[in-house]
């Protein structure tokens, strides 16, 4: 599907029905899979041979709908997880292990942030964080020997940072690391992160990919282009024989396009076994076909709404990176010229009580710990996320009491704007 446009790889993409085939992609809602003799079956465990044998390892559900995304980032392979959580965590594990060390931007997803600065810290690895728009001196400055790679999002949640992937591509590669991103807030409709130098991209699906809050789920996209062998000596995960699959060598056996998944594939789901079922691979499809007109009106009522919000007497603030007047314009326009994402935040005068009192009294937007929904949806971070912290303590992690993160779904930009505004009159 190489040759095709986006649209069409959103439609058609990772799956080609033969003739008599079924149309649309088939559940395959099975554990485990048949064969005729133990000699079949244990090529598979040696890895010689490619084919299913247990869905928690691969199901051909989840790797059709692999297939789409990985079509649509342009990258050579790519799994599904069953969370945007284990994707990240598979993806930095899968080349640091215990006495490594990476570096990631600071503006990133809460969840993501606990994963590596507590969660991974446990295990061994260290992470330092640096500014999303960190000079190529910033970014060498925080190296040491023992890096193995550089982590960012496209588009950070909910600080909605746009991260400079040129320059932190550039620099990874000169000390011989990848440079992971999280495409989870742009999709690929809006940006490829591997047209900027990166070289594995992650997702949580569960955002603008399903895009209808009916299931959560990440994949892992990697670009074949990352030359491990280069580097042997400091990925010895790919790059030296696997024990547990009889001295494999990941790099000699499945080159620098298909190493790395495989590796997670076969050590990663093999022991941690964070696979997504069938069915919500399935429900994940459905949403791929729709992503791209999808996008465009996230995007195009994002823009209607913070436009309206930026004149408005009683907010103080707006962030949203399409906005000429935003601190991250030039970036979003580099990196996203046909638009970024459908959530913004700005603070409401009056603080903390007003942004809640506002948030009460809208009757489209509901309350909820999510975004990139079909319907639009709101929070107020220190009401919820970040209840446990002081305000002092909100403003030095960029959340201030007065936040609000309103993420526009696709219902008529006129309508929210109407509802936004009656709420308004209210405080
Ligand atoms: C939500 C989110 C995650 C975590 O994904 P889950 O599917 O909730 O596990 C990771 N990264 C980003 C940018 C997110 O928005």
């Amino acid at each position: 599907m190489k040759n095709y446009r986006m649209e069409t790889k959103c439609v058609q993409g990772g799956y080609r029905p033969g003739n008599g085939e079924p149309r649309q992609i088939p559940i395959v809602q099975s554990t485990t899979f048949k064969y005729e003799s133990s000699a079949d079956m244990g090529k598979l465990f040696d890895l010689e041979a490619s084919g299913y044998f247990y869905s928690r390892l691969q199901n051909p559900t989840c790797d059709t709908v692999a297939a789409k995304i990985c079509e649509m980032e342009g990258g050579t392979a790519a799994m599904l997880t069953s969370s945007g959580q284990a994707a990240n965590f598979y993806t930095v594990f899968n080349i640091a292990n215990c006495g490594d060390h990476v570096i990631a931007s600071s503006a990133i997803y809460g969840g993501t942030y606990n994963l590596f600065a507590v969660t991974m810290k446990k295990m061994g690895i260290e992470f330092t964080f640096v500014q999303p728009h960190a000079t190529k001196e910033e970014l060498q400055a925080a190296f040491r020997p023992n890096t193995k790679a550089v982590f960012g999002e496209t588009i950070a949640n909910p600080a909605l940072n746009v991260l400079d992937i040129e320059t932190f591509a550039e620099v990874a590669h000169a000390n011989g690391v990848p440079l992971i991103i999280d495409n989870t807030f742009a999709t690929p409709i809006h940006c490829r992160p591997f047209e900027w130098g990166a070289d594995i991209v992650t997702h949580s699906t569960t955002k603008y990919m399903d895009g209808h809050g009916a299931a959560v789920g990440g994949c892992i996209v990697d670009s074949g282009n990352f030359d491990w062998k280069a580097h042997a000596e400091k990925f010895p995960g790919l790059c030296t024989p696997d024990d547990s699959y009889h001295g494999i060598t990941y790099v000699e056996r499945f080159g620098k396009e298909g190493a790395f998944i495989t590796k997670a594939t076969a050590q990663l789901m093999r022991d941690f076994g964070s696979t997504p079922s069938p069915q919500s691979a399935f429900i994940l499809n459905l949403g791929l076909e729709s992503l791209h007109v999808r996008m465009k009106r996230h995007f195009e009522n994002a823009l209607a709404v913070a436009t309206y919000l930026e004149k408005h007497e009683k907010i103080s603030w707006v962030r949203f990176p399409s906005l000429p007047s935003d601190s991250e314009y030039a970036f979003a326009q580099k990196y996203m010229p046909n638009g970024t994402c459908g959530v913004i935040s700005f603070g409401v005068k009056g603080g903390r009580e007003a942004a809640e009192r506002f948030m009460g009294q809208l009757r489209i937007a509901a309350i909820e710990t999510h975004v990139a929904d079909a319907r639009s949806c709101c929070l107020h971070p220190a009401s919820a996320t970040h209840r446990q912290m002081s305000d002092a303590e909100l403003t030095a992690a960029g959340v201030s009491p007065d936040l609000v993160r309103l993420s526009c779904g696709l219902e008529n930009s006129e309508d929210l704007i109407e509802d936004i505004a009656a709420a308004l009159e209210t405080i």
